[in-house]
């Protein structure tokens, strides 16, 4: 599921669900407070002139909320961006349903992300590396950043793509083919771990592959496999999701694996 993170088309595709939480929080003393006090902010804000910008903001576990909040200020090495589409991802669901590890709140969530530099509205569209590596520890030298114990992810660490605005790192961005619209693009970050996955598993042409999970990551896996040459078949437990990705799999050459109490 995308989401353009123009704050309209939030308002209109998420705002029954956010008005619901918003209730349910509201019968909380606490958050009632939490909530008059960023009106407050709000108005603060206004009247100093700093630009402001909207967000959907998780404040706690099932608790968002559309927020005006200061435009980000790049750090040295980062470029401010207007963010074109941002998807929602399981982790981004987990999170606001119950919280995460690395999870600070309140906080901006998003870190699958397709965006434009601000101030250019027709510009050359990149999708955004979430990961933020320190680049100095033995880790980072030998190429894997990825194990970086420093690493801070945009949309967990530090804000994410739930809002107009977007500080990120000028390394950090991958321009997108034309071709490519920034739905699709900001699936690049998914995409990239199916292949490296695939590329581990050193998967090759004619062999054949089933791969277990019809969900966004199992769909990339498989598909990515079938380019590769690769015989694959696909199962999940939930015989829905099969279904629904039936023209995924045709333009794959994906088989799907039906049974009658949805086990292997
Ligand atoms: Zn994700
Ligand atoms: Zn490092």
């Amino acid at each position: 599921m995308i989401s353009r993170c123009s704050i309209q088309l939030i308002q209109q595709a998420e705002l029954p669900a956010i008005s619901t939480h918003v209730q349910i929080c509201l019968a909380c003393h606490t958050t009632f407070i939490i909530f008059s006090c960023l009106r407050v902010s709000c108005i603060f804000f206004r009247f100093l002139s700093f630009p402001i910008m909207n967000t959907l903001v998780l404040r706690k576990p099932r608790c968002l909320s559309i927020e005006s909040r200061p435009e980000p200020q790049p750090f040295p090495g980062e470029v401010l961006l207007t963010v074109v589409a941002c998807a929602i991802c399981r982790t981004d669901a987990v999170m606001w349903w119950q919280g995460h590890r690395d999870l600070v709140f309140p906080r901006v969530l998003g870190h699958e992300i397709c965006a434009r530099r601000h101030g250019d509205p027709v510009g050359q569209y990149y999708a955004v590396w979430p990961g933020n590596a320190c680049g100095t520890c033995s880790r980072c030298r030998s190429g894997n950043e990825h194990l970086c114990q420093s690493m801070r992810i945009t949309g967990f660490h530090r804000d994410g793509g739930f809002g107009e605005l977007l500080s990120a790192s000028e390394k950090n961005l991958l321009p997108v083919p034309s071709a490519l619209s920034p739905e699709l693009a900001a699936l690049a970050e998914p995409l990239g771990c199916a292949v490296h996955a695939l590329g581990r598993s050193r998967v090759s042409a004619g062999e054949r592959l089933l791969v277990y999970g019809a969900g966004t990551l199992g769909l990339f896996l498989a598909s990515s496999a079938s380019v590769r040459g690769a015989k694959v078949s696909i199962a999940d437990p939930d015989p829905e999701k099969l279904i629904k990705s039936r023209d995924l799999q045709r333009c794959f050459n994906i088989s799907p694996c039906f049974t009658s109490d949805g086990s292997l």
